[in-house]
């Protein structure tokens, strides 16, 4: 089926092997920091591109994976000869992207249906169909969010749902911190959206107004919204009610309008994450006056389509929320956005091609038996345990066999055939392939629950627990070198794509996860004794980070990053354990002047090889629920005595816990 594509053409990864001694640090002492001694190198040899926000191992991985998925679509795009219907519409999707003249001439036409929409409307009544139509397009959360999921108590259900949304900054906090730098995003986040009006023609008076208006809605909805700490807590965000409920929290918005707009299946039950939140929406929408919401959903409207517009507009994106937000020096070039888009629009058809040229049959097979006996590992691990009461071990061990594998990709590929994809318009197409997304999820509530669904497309270097799902995926694209390295002996692999999935297995047992049962219902299975233990446990480690400096006097918010410290404590336990198993009876040399343990090591920390950008750092530290790369190496050495052995590493020493003050949790 896809041999049209690669004909004459046979695209290649780079390669660069799982252990690299030249990213090591070896004038770096490993027991004072573990980090710059496996990482030191690699740092030095990496300085972040002019396009990049941060430059990492994963992140390095990604732009090959780009590249790679470049030659497939350039021949893709290609009109001579037959194209199966895949690779016509990926190929399509990506001549459109790159046709720049193209979308020069169109300017601002994309949208203008939309904007004119926004500029009849004639009352507030008006706004519930016309935001569900906007929500629609371009995946943008305006106003809020509404959607499906599985039914917290039952995951076998899919229900509709709502949450909070509609802020153009990365989160709530940004409206609220009364610190210098917030001050002073905000005030260039008013500016981007008065430029954003001007392009759109307004005059600078005029726009300036209606930046400050857009500010001060978007101000409110923050503060009626959840902060990330608080949504970690899932009974937070469990209320579901029946449409009558709905309609009495927020009675100016006319649901029945909405619903049947965006076309959902009917139902009786859905979830609402954030009912505060949709009390101040409710609030708004009688005080604030008609031309108030012309003037925010404008914006939101212009803002989501402004990386798929015409120059003036990508640029004056770029500026925010990448040159100012993030760091970044310059705009990456239009093939690799392209692909991106690509990527992130129809992956399981692109996503068909990349599999098929890098993930055999063969590296299926041995990184799942990595994952079996890692899984081997957690189920003795918990047997352990002096701390966990045999009725709890149980339960816990009833969630272990219940996890299922997924790896390198999808059973079954998502069928894009009933988007239109033209090669002329790339706006549009961005906006279709949008909504047949938004649709295929409103359109399983009341149906069955699809457990072979994957979040991410084969090429991501990414890797996630579902805590519903009680699934752990891994796609093709992070079973790669230098993360999975099949050349390579077991030590290194172990170490870091072993630690990975170790990661993932964790997450079902971290502060969130373990508060769903095996079947993925949020359902407690802990006696209260073990419960309290546990909280104890994790909160050793919570104040492990919340020690650690992210940039200038920002610390670590590791209330947020509890459950991936966690994850990553107890992932790299499994994997050293499941590596011993793995490698028990065969006689294993040093090489290079390191022993087999410091191998496994210095494999495990050179996943986490990262250069970023002072401003890129400051966004995570608001948004990010995992650690800066440098925590989450040395933040899990020093709870290993093994790593302490490995290298010798004397009491006092920076990489030394004592014994009694070491956390552990799983
Ligand atoms: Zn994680």
């Amino acid at each position: 089926m896809l041999n049209g594509i690669v004909a004459g053409q046979e695209p290649t990864l780079p390669y660069t092997p799982s252990l690299d001694l030249a990213s090591m640090d070896k004038q770096a002492d490993p027991c004072v920091n573990f980090y710059e001694y496996s990482c030191g190198g690699w740092k030095k040899n990496n300085p972040i591109p002019a396009d990049q926000t941060s430059w990492s191992v994963y992140g390095k991985l990604y732009q090959d994976n780009l590249q790679f998925l470049r030659g497939i679509l350039e021949h893709a795009a290609q009109t001579s000869g037959q194209r199966d219907e895949v690779t016509r519409q990926i190929g399509d999707f990506y001549a459109a992207c790159m046709d720049e003249a193209e979308v020069e001439k169109q300017g601002l036409a994309p949208i203008r249906d939309y904007l004119e929409a926004v500029g009849n409307l004639k009352s507030t009544k008006e706004l519930a169909p016309l935001v569900a139509k906007l929500q629609m397009v371009y995946g943008r959360s305006v106003l809020f969010t509404g959607g499906s999921t599985q039914d917290p108590d039952d995951a076998e259900k899919i229900i509709a749902e709502l949450d909070q949304g509609g802020l153009g900054l990365p989160d709530r906090d940004y409206y609220t911190k009364e610190d210098a730098k917030s001050k002073e995003t905000r005030e260039r986040y008013v500016q981007h959206v008065q430029k954003v009006f001007e392009l759109t023609g307004e005059n600078a008076g005029t726009a300036k107004k209606d930046a400050e208006t857009v500010m001060r809605m978007e101000t409110a909805l923050a503060k009626a919204s959840l902060t990330r700490v608080e949504r970690r807590d899932p009974y937070k965000l469990k209320h579901k009610m029946k449409m009558a409920e709905l309609d009495t929290l927020a009675p100016n918005f006319d649901w029945t309008a909405y619903y049947s707009t965006a076309k959902y299946p009917g139902f009786e039950i859905l979830n609402v994450g954030a009912p505060e939140f949709f009390k101040d929406v409710n609030r708004q929408l009688k005080d604030e006056p008609l031309d108030h919401w012309k003037t925010y959903l404008r914006f939101h409207v212009v803002d989501a389509a402004s990386p798929y517009l015409s120059a003036p507009f990508v640029n004056e994106n770029f500026e925010f929320y990448r040159k100012y937000l993030r760091g970044a020096k310059e705009q990456q070039p239009r093939w690799k956005r392209c692909v991106s888009y690509t990527d992130r629009q129809l992956g399981e058809a692109l996503g068909q091609v990349f599999v098929a040229k890098v993930f055999s049959p063969e590296l299926k097979a041995s990184t799942l038996d990595m994952v079996r006996r890692i899984e081997d590992a957690m189920a003795i691990r918990i047997q352990q345990l002096d701390w966990m009461s045999p009725e709890t071990k149980q339960q816990a061990l009833q969630k272990l066999h219940g996890i299922r594998n997924k790896i390198g990709y999808p059973d079954k590929w998502r069928d894009y055939s009933s988007v239109t994809i033209s090669r002329i318009d790339f706006a549009g197409n961005m906006g279709r392939s949008s909504s047949f997304e938004h649709h295929r999820e409103i359109n399983k509530i009341g149906k069955p629950l699809d457990r072979g669904e994957w979040e991410m497309s084969p090429p991501t270097v990414n890797a996630y627990y579902d805590p519903q799902m009680n699934d752990i995926n891994f796609p093709a694209g992070v079973l790669q070198p230098p993360l999975y390295d099949a050349k390579e002996d077991a030590a290194p692999n172990y170490g870091d794509t072993g630690g990975t999935i170790g990661h993932e297995l964790t997450h079902g047992f971290d502060d969130e996860g373990s508060q769903y049962d095996a079947n993925g219902n949020l359902k407690n299975w802990w006696t209260k004794e073990d419960r309290e233990k546990f909280d104890a446990r994790t909160k050793c480690v919570e104040d492990q980070y919340g020690k650690y400096v992210v940039v200038d006097d920002i610390h670590i918010n590791s209330k947020l990053t509890l459950g991936e410290d966690v994850a990553d404590l107890g992932g790299e336990i499994l994997a050293y354990m499941a590596w011993q198993d793995a490698t028990k009876g065969q006689t294993l040399e040093p090489r290079d002047g390191l022993t087999p343990e410091q191998r496994f090591f210095v494999g495990f920390a050179q996943w986490a090889c990262e250069n970023e950008r002072p401003e890129e750092l400051r966004v995570r530290a608001a948004t990010d629920p995992h650690s800066p790369a440098e925590y989450r190496i040395n933040g899990v050495v020093v709870n290993m005595p093994e790593f302490a052995k490995a290298f010798a590493c004397k009491a006092g020493q920076p990489m030394t816990k004592p014994l009694e003050k070491v956390c552990k949790v799983w």
